[in-house]
């Protein structure tokens, strides 16, 4: 599971899970659990709230990889791959310069 690796390493997770929330894509216990998870980190989650955050948050808005070169998405990168198509930064402003070539 990659997701777990992520966990472990902020590096911005707990910003991406902002965003999620600013975006308006969570609600009731997923959002409340988020919430948690920024404040306290996810590892202090319990069980059953873990259960719902991996597969309520991660498993709806975590990409494992880009999806043209494969290689892991940064937390940093990861709202905005949500959007593009599940594209690294790289990738994302690649397809756009051969859209506009
Ligand atoms: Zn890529």
């Amino acid at each position: 599971m990659g997701h777990n690796d992520h966990v472990e390493d902020d590096g911005g997770f707990s910003d991406f899970l902002q965003e999620i929330i600013d975006g308006g894509h969570l609600e009731g216990a997923a959002l409340g659990i988020t919430k948690l998870a920024i404040d306290k980190g996810s590892d202090a989650l319990s069980a059953k709230q873990r259960f719902v955050f991996e597969r309520d948050v991660l498993g709806e808005f975590v990409k494992d990889g880009c999806s043209r070169c494969e290689s892991n998405i940064p937390w940093s990168e990861m709202y905005a791959a949500l959007d593009n198509g599940g594209l690294c930064n790289y990738c994302w402003h690649m397809s756009e310069k051969i859209k506009h070539e």
